[in-house]
């Protein structure tokens, strides 16, 4: 399973994306998470993100996406991700789009677009902060009235034309933030048996297609054929897909016998060839004495 989860700073993305791990054993990769680990180990791209993350700007795309491409590669994402925080941008989702299919030949299975009341995200954040300050934790440097109203001009200038962008292609799945935690991943996690039971079903019916005997008989009585017949026999084999195997077979074996029956044919014109010459000769000459008769 591979998971995208959008919505606004405080929407409970994080929240979500811890619950569904649990319970669907996959990873978790939050670029927001990978980016305050790389502030902290003070590394090159950390000390680049440091001041964009303060200030609530997005970090640029590359340096996102050069993380997210080296993450999605590690063993433990085989099974499957949640996206937590990624995309951001358009530019970042297609890059997701071709990391995913050109180079590891993987599908998304849903984006989850968790909506709420911009109202209520201040005091969510609020709230967060207090209970982290309660456990003793390190608070955001992002996580002050200030920034967050920075992070989320960030979020519907750059990250909301994402709903339209996957709403598009068909992977978008709404869900109602506002309602309780539970309430939320009881919802997600309905949709997301609705998607499996859909694949299932399509593959199932794609299986089905493939153990029609039909496609294999004709090609294969085509294979004892000249060439030429065996042509016209593919040509009957195609177009009678939808019949029975029975029906393929005859219609190629009444192929092989015309195209026999037309090269004894060939043959048997082909020993007087001087005879043939005189006929073509004669007939040439026809017209003039018709002309002269005239
Ligand atoms: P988050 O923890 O997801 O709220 O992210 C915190 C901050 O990290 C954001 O405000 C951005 O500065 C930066 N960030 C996280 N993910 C991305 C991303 N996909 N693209 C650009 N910047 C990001």
């Amino acid at each position: 399973m591979r998971l995208i989860l959008l919505g606004p700073p405080g929407a409970g993305k994080g929240t979500q994306a811890h619950r569904l791990v649990e319970r669907y054993k996959i990873v978790q990769l939050s670029t927001g998470e990978m980016l305050r680990a790389a502030v902290a180990a003070e590394s090159p791209i950390g000390l680049k993100a440091k001041d964009i993350m303060a200030s609530g700007a997005l970090v640029p795309d590359d340096v996102v996406v050069g993380i997210i491409s080296d993450r999605i590669e590690q063993p433990d994402a085989a099974k499957g991700f949640i996206l937590d925080g990624f995309p951001r941008t358009v530019a970042q989702a297609e890059a997701l789009d071709d990391l995913l299919k050109k180079k590891k030949g993987l599908k998304l299975d849903a984006v989850v677009e968790l909506r709420v009341n911009e109202s209520a995200l201040l005091s969510r954040v609020e709230a967060r902060v207090a209970q982290m300050v309660a456990r003793g934790e390190t608070v955001r440097v992002d996580d002050t009235p200030e920034v967050l109203t920075k992070r989320l001009a960030a979020y519907r200038s750059q990250t909301e034309p994402l709903v339209h962008y996957y709403s598009e292609r068909r992977k978008l799945m709404t869900v109602d933030g506002m309602m309780t935690i539970e309430e939320v991943t009881a919802e997600i996690a309905h949709l997301l048996a609705r998607i499996a039971a859909a694949d299932k079903a399509k593959s199932a019916k794609k299986s089905a297609a493939a153990r029609k005997p039909v496609a294999k008989a004709a090609p294969k009585a085509a294979a004892r054929m000249p060439a030429k017949a065996a042509r016209t026999a593919k040509g009957k084999g195609s177009a009678s897909k939808r019949s029975s195997g029975k029906s393929a077979a005859k219609s190629a074996g009444k192929a092989s016998r015309a195209a026999k029956a037309k090269s004894a044919r060939k043959g048997a014109r082909k020993a007087p060839r001087s005879a043939a010459k005189k006929v073509t000769k004669k007939r040439a000459k026809a017209p003039k004495r018709l002309t002269k008769r005239r």
